[in-house]
Parts: structure tokens; sequence; C-alpha cells
């Protein structure tokens, strides 16, 4: 017997006819004799409806007031899931976040996990009752409701699954696991059998929207054993379980992985604006009041470079914002100008950051010189570049977004035969 989360995305749970095909899986893994917990999404399109209500209602944030409304998505899926479980003879019970309780911290909209008290649903599961939990939610200091920032739901799956020390978290979405790259993009990608946390929290945050990067952290830094699948692919899960194996893919520690790659995924993300201050003094301070101007803000800037100086006096500085900070944060450094002097300041909107990933890197020599050159091949130019020890990213136009992962995921070998 083993205790399991299982967790349902929007998709998932979209309509009667879907959340009853979620409702099999939860029933075949009790059939085969585990303890179970669900975590729901709110059904496919809420989310975006309810926040468009907030907006139509005022253009005064009220970020308490909007997560109270964005939250409920979550608690409708919990209740009918909760229903069609218990109409196929299964006991169940949903949860909303404070009922749990899932506590957070008071940063609306997008709240951090603080802590989970396992009591109630170990109680529940003792009696055999399934708990269908709402995701993306949980309750401030405050006793206000929290959601914990878009895609949150899978962070809710992964730390309950760490409260209740769960064998393993299975997130249940439209694909069958982590491809090398978005498959809507690349109709040659490839799922991966295993991805090492380090790697998955890479492409997460670097696009690769298939998990919340937040939910990757929590299940490196519980060592959550994350498994990604479909509900709807008409696997036969069934054998797996009588064989023992898990179909998707596996996210878990790289000692698991016996083959690495060089690179195993490429990712995107688009909608990044560029803002470039040119003639800025060369001097200690400089770059902190520039981003303290930023931080002030809450603006979160992305790629940053630093010219080296040629005179020992200006240098010039570029870094990346999200498009929808753009206009704030001209403001914000135009305003406060006399914190640091400048000679001009430029920008642009409509950027795309294209990663390769992958843990080989660290051993792997060339592999950023034969990004640019397989770029370059297709005549992209690239506007910056930044580096880590398993990725290498570059910005360029976003409308040579999808031809540039389709031109490195081919470079790079991950192309399906077929
Ligand atoms: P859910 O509603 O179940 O949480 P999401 O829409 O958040 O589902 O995530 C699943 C989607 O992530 C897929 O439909 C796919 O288009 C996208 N995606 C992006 N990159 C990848 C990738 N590397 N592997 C798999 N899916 C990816
Ligand atoms: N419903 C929320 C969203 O759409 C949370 C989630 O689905 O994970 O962002
Ligand atoms: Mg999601």
């Amino acid at each position: 017997m083993a205790r399991l989360v299982m967790k349902f995305g929007g998709t998932s749970v979209a309509d009667m006819k879907s959340i009853r095909q979620a409702a099999k899986h939860v029933k075949r893994e009790i059939d085969a004799g585990h303890e179970i917990c669900v975590v729901v999404s709110a059904m496919a399109g809420t989310t975006n409806k309810l926040i468009e209500f907030c907006h139509d209602a005022s253009n005064i944030h009220d970020a308490r007031e909007y997560d109270a409304i964005v939250a409920s998505g979550e608690q409708v899926s919990a209740g009918l899931m909760s229903i069609v479980l218990s109409e196929m003879g299964i006991k169940a019970r949903s949860f909303a976040g404070w009922q749990v309780p899932i506590k957070t911290d008071d940063a609306h909209g997008a709240a951090r996990i603080i802590e989970i008290d396992p009591d109630n649903l170990l109680n529940c599961m003792a009696e055999n009752i399934v708990c269908v939990i709402t995701g993306f939610q949980g309750v401030a200091p405050s006793l206000r409701v929290t959601t914990l920032g878009r895609g949150g739901s899978d962070t809710s799956a992964v730390a309950i699954a760490a409260a209740i020390k769960a064998d393993r978290c299975d997130i249940y979405t439209d694909v069958d696991g982590v491809y090398t790259s978005d498959p809507r993009i690349v109709q040659k990608a490839q799922r991966l059998a295993k991805i090492s946390f380090e790697e998955m929290l890479e492409m997460a945050s670097l696009g690769a929207k298939v998990l919340q990067t937040r939910s990757v952290e929590l299940a490196m830094a519980h060592k959550v054993r994350l498994c990604v699948r479909s509900t709807f692919d008409g696997h036969d899960y069934e054998q797996d379980n009588s064989n023992d194996q898990v179909f998707g893919t596996l996210v878990c520690d790289e000692d698991e992985i016996m083959e690495k790659q060089v690179v195993s995924g490429v990712t995107m993300v688009k909608g990044e604006a560029k803002i470039t201050l040119r003639g800025v003094k060369d001097h200690p301070g400089v770059a902190a009041a520039v981003f303290g101007a930023l931080a002030d803000e809450r603006i979160i800037v992305d790629m940053i470079v630093q010219n080296v100086s040629d005179d020992g006096r200006s240098t010039d500085i570029t870094f990346t914002v999200p498009n929808s900070e753009y206009d704030k944060a001209m403001q914000a450094l135009e305003s406060t100008s006399n914190r640091f002097e400048y000679d001009d300041i430029s920008g642009s909107k409509g950027s795309a950051k294209i990663s390769v990933i992958g843990v080989g890197m660290r051993s792997h020599a060339g592999v950023a010189s034969s990004m640019f050159n397989a770029l370059a091949d297709k005549k992209i130019n690239i506007q910056l570049i930044t580096t880590s020890e398993i990725k290498t990213s570059v910005l360029i136009e976003e409308e040579y977004g999808e031809l540039a992962v389709r031109a490195l995921h081919t470079h790079y070998g991950l192309d399906k035969n077929n």
C-alpha cells in the first residue's frame, strides 16, 4: 500500500465528463489498495473568467478580495469531484484551503505556504475517506483567503504530499509527461521518462508551464517524488500498478538518472521587454541605485548585462522585465533619475527568451557556442545572453521564437524519429 496525492489540473476537471474520467483514476488507485488525497484546480478557463470579473468590477485592486474571488473556482471542482467519487461508491469529502488548514503568508496573489497541519487529512484517510482538496489557495494569519499564483495547484499538491508524507505526488494533466519542449510548439518533442529536479526547476522557471516553479522547488526540498501523467491518454495504468512501474515522467534526484543528456529541453518565455541605460556613471553603487528603484516598485528583473566601461567613466546596462511591467519600470527609472546619472534610456517590448537546459552541460564544453551557431544559421539575431551551470538563455525577437525553439530542438538531436 502506498500513500499518493493525485492532482488534477484545469483541463482534467473541465466538465463532468472529464471529472468522471479523473475519478476513474482515483478509483483505480483505491482499488489497488492505496491511500489517496486528491487536489483539484478550477475547471479550465474559470480562473481567467474570475480574474476578468475582478478587472471589470473596478480599477481599484484589492488583493484580498481578488483572492476571495479567484479562489472560488477550485471549490466548485472539489465539491463536484467529491460527489462523483461518492456516486462511484468511494467515500469522499471536499476541503477548502482553510479547512485543512493550508497556512500561508499574507502575500495575496502570490502567497507562500508556511505550514500544513496534516491531522484532519490523516484522520479522514484513516477512515478510508478520500480528501478532495482545493488547489491554489490557503489562509493567511489574518484568516483571509490567499492564492498561490497562477498554476499554484501544483504547489498545493506537492506541499500536501510533503505534509502527509506521501510516497508520490502524481500530477494529472493534458499531456502524458514532461517533454523535451512544449509539444504545442514542437510536434517532434519527446516525452522524458525521467528528469532531475534541477533540470525541471530550470525548465519550469524558463517557460515550461507544465509544473509551477515553486512546486518543483518544494518537491526538491522535501524529496517528494513527482510524476507527471495524462488524465486522458488511455494508458493502462492498472497494468503499471501490477508491474510496479510508473508511467509518465518521474521528476527525481539526478542520481536516479543513468543516461544524462547534454541538453534535455528547450523552452521559451514570450512577452519580455528590454530596457537599456546608456552612459551610466561607472562607480560603486550605481547598479544598486538602478535596481533599487525597480525593486521599490516590486518589479521583477530577469536578465541583466552591464558592459565593461571603455573609458572608466561610464557604462551601459541592459536588462529585461515582463512586457506588463515595462511602463512602470520606465517611469520608476525616469522619476528617480536624480539617484543616479545616465545619458539616455531606451527600450522595447516584444522579445522572447529561449533557453536550452541540461545537467550534462556541466561536463560538456561548446553547448553555448553551438546554440549561437544554430541560431545564426536561421539568421536569428541574439540580443542578450545569460548562462548558468545547466542552462544557456538568449533573448531574441519574439516573432522568431517558435522558429528558434524548433531549430534548437532539432540541432541538439531531441526530435523524435517519426
Ligand atoms: P494543468 O491545467 O493540468 O495544470 P497546464 O496547462 O498548466 O495544465 O500545463 C500543461 C501544459 O503545459 C501542456 O498542455 C503543454 O502545452 C504545456 N507545456 C509547456 N512546456 C511543456 C513541456 N516541456 N512538457 C510538457 N508540457 C509542456
Ligand atoms: N486555477 C489556478 C490557475 O488557473 C491554479 C491552477 O490551475 O493550478 O492558475
Ligand atoms: Mg498547471
